[in-house]
């Protein structure tokens, strides 16, 4: 046995290693970043070969990874859960036309959210596209729910979904590494065989596999009756309250009751979807009243059908967004035990050691790095175009532009560019002549940018893209992008330019500049604009490069530019709110600004930010003899 801490996302990747996995793809989003690279990591360090890629975007994963299941390879795609919508269109079709090799999806969902635009369920996605889920509680869980997966994969050729939380996925348990299972590298001899009554999407066809899905389905209910990922924990017989929980909630339940001291029956499922109807039924019989726990939403509690004791998010007993943290596990069941007549031994949830709400903690709200040059580009565009303009945005570390009041919108990936073309299309009727700016990373735009773009142009909107290309996916741990000059270890592959993409969409405008050469750049900007404006213009594409500072560092090492604050500063707080880098910090009397050069990364992006000049360059030190 070899013990070892680890991530519940790198407990999946060993899951997937061990258990034979020969493709697996993804793309990056929190909490599920850290699956992929794990997966790598692990199939080198045990020996395996596996195709690993980060996609352009989840639909593209998903469906690689399941022609790869269809030639009869175990197969697995990863992703975050708004991911899943991205992917919907093929997750639907697959379970239709089913799976060769044992396919697992998964999308990690974030309760809270933590961060994301929404805290969707992924297993009610699942439930309308009729693919089985599993729910597991722990990491220890969700690497064994692997092997679980592929094998009701296989059996029933279906994909499987393994849905873990936020709060699994950035768990750390203490497990054995030692390989579960010792598959063999080499590939049995399978391939892809064509069979188009299934493979193609023809419609006459649906139905008869439509008909075979919900057959399956009834069988895989009827698996999950005896399967061994529902159990029941604490006294047999009648009780007056019983829990039935699934996922992170079922620890969190077990945690609570534990320390209550009270000891009542709990269902764990592990299989939210189809719900094992009888086994549920079962329980619910022998208990005058059960609680439901499962984050984010009502997934269990929907498919019961007579609710009349049940009480969860649906009746308003938990509340109906958030995370269920042991705190309001605890106060929930701490009503509900009173209502039945049951004392719990310890009545209050224990204090914490550290009271952390009594701390007066200064407010630390997230900003741009110190020398992020999307800072310099944000800038730059509010210093030419002013706060009258529209700043359509999109999702990636730049959301942050709303701080320096550069972001007006940000949907979902793709939608500055499609909102900008609305946005434009709107002004058109009512008369709103105000200029129009979009930014979009280099990653968004690659997953999601092209069709909008292609759009906007073809319908003869006009307004500037900023491209904000960082050479990276730096919000999600930087993850290489097709156009990344550091490429992610793919022999074959070849970088893909920005630039020659959007010439390609019909752009006829496209320059590209560093951000942090202000002139240069505004100048950029003004011309960007005009081509906006011309007779023969549209849509005009500026690409900010300069690479994301935490990911590589090395220009700035090699030329830094250290900067200081005048003795004329008088505190007036512009260079602060416009420019809003963590390094410039206003003194608590208000007085003046000063550098924290524990922060400052010398990068001399600020030297533009006070508008009276009082930030300058740092005259060069004199060198300190040697003693
Ligand atoms: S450096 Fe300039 S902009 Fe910043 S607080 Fe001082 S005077 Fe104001
Ligand atoms: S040089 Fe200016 S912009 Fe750059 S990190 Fe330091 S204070 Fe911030």
């Amino acid at each position: 046995m070899r013990a070892e801490i680890l991530l519940g996302n790198e407990a999946i990747a060993l899951g997937l290693v061990e258990n034979g996995v020969h493709v697996a793809a993804a793309y990056p989003g929190t909490p599920s970043s850290e699956i992929l690279a794990a997966v790598r990591g692990w199939s080198t360090r045990l020996g395996r070969r596996v195709h690993t890629e980060w996609s352009t975007n989840e639909k593209v994963a998903f469906e690689v990874a399941l022609a790869a299941s269809w030639s009869g390879l175990r197969s697995a795609v990863a992703m975050k859960q708004v991911g899943l919508n991205v992917a919907s269109d093929p997750l639907f079709s697959a379970a239709y036309t089913g799976v060769k090799g044992g396919f697992v999806v998964i999308p990690a969902d974030d309760p809270g959210p933590h961060s994301s635009q929404t805290e969707q369920d992924s297993r009610l996605l699942a439930l309308s596209a009729k693919v089985p889920v599993l729910d597991p509680s722990t990491p220890a869980e969700a690497r064994s729910m692997v092997e679980a997966a592929f094998v009701l994969s296989e059996r029933f050729s279906t994909p499987v979904i393994l849905r873990p939380t936020t709060r699994l996925c950035h768990a750390l348990q203490s497990l054995d590494t030692s390989p579960a299972s010792q598959p063999s590298d080499a590939v049995s001899p399978v391939r892809f065989r064509k069979e188009p009554t299934r493979w193609t999407a023809t419609p006459r066809l649906r139905n008869r596999l439509h008909v075979e899905l919900n057959r399956k389905l009834k069988e895989i209910e009827a698996a999950f009756e005896q399967s061994p990922l529902n159990r029941v924990e604490g006294p047999a017989g009648p009780a007056r309250l019983g829990v039935i929980a699934s996922g992170v909630a079922f620890a969190n339940a077990r945690e609570a009751l534990d320390q209550m001291g009270v000891e009542i029956p709990v269902l764990k499922l592990g299989t939210p979807f189809p719900l094992p109807q009888t086994r549920v039924a079962r329980f619910l019989a022998e208990a005058d009243l059960v609680l439901v726990l499962e984050e984010p939403d009502a997934c269990i509690e929907l498919q019961i059908s007579d609710r009349t004791r049940v009480r969860g998010r649906l009746d308003g007993t938990i509340p109906g967004a958030g995370e269920l943290s042991p705190e309001i596990i605890y106060s929930v069941l701490g009503g509900l035990l009173a209502e039945v007549g049951i004392s719990p031994a310890a009545a209050a949830f224990p204090a914490p050691k550290l009271d952390v709400e009594s701390l007066s903690l200064p407010a630390r709200p997230p900003r741009l790095c110190p020398g992020c040059s999307h800072r310099s580009a944000f800038f730059a565009m509010k210093r030419e175009f002013g706060p009258q303009a529209i700043y359509p945005s999109d999702i990636g570390c730049y959301t942050l532009g709303i701080n320096l009041r550069a972001v007006d919108t940000f949907l979902d990936m793709g939608s500055g560019i499609t909102l900008a073309d609305g946005l434009y299309k709107a002004s058109q009727i009512t008369g709103d002549d105000r200029p129009i700016l979009a930014t979009i990373g280099d990653s968004t735009f690659l997953h999601s940018g092209l069709p909008p773009l292609i759009n906007a142009v073809h319908t003869g909107a006009r307004f500037v893209l900023v491209i904000l290309d960082n050479h990276t996916t730096a919000m999600t741990g930087f993850q290489p992008t097709a156009a990344s000059p550091r490429r992610a270890a793919e022999p074959d592959g070849r970088r893909v330019s920005l630039a020659e993409l959007a010439r390609a969409c019909g752009v006829s405008f496209v320059e590209t500049s560093s951000p942090y050469e202000h002139d240069a750049f505004r100048a950029l900007l003004r011309r960007a604009y005009r081509h906006t404006q011309a007779p023969d213009g549209g849509v005009a594409v500026v690409i900010a490069d300069w690479p994301c500072i935490l990911d590589d560092p090395s220009p700035i090492r090699e030329n830094p530019i250290p900067v200081e604050i005048t003795l004329e500063c008088d505190g007036c707080r512009y260079c602060v709110e416009a420019f809003e880098c963590p390094a410039l910090v206003l003194r608590s009397d208000g007085s003046r600004v000063d550098i924290d050069r524990s922060v400052c990364v010398d990068c001399g992006q600020c030297l533009d930010a006070c508008y009276k000049g009082y930030i300058v360059a740092r005259p060069a030190e004199a060198s300190v003899p040697a003693s």
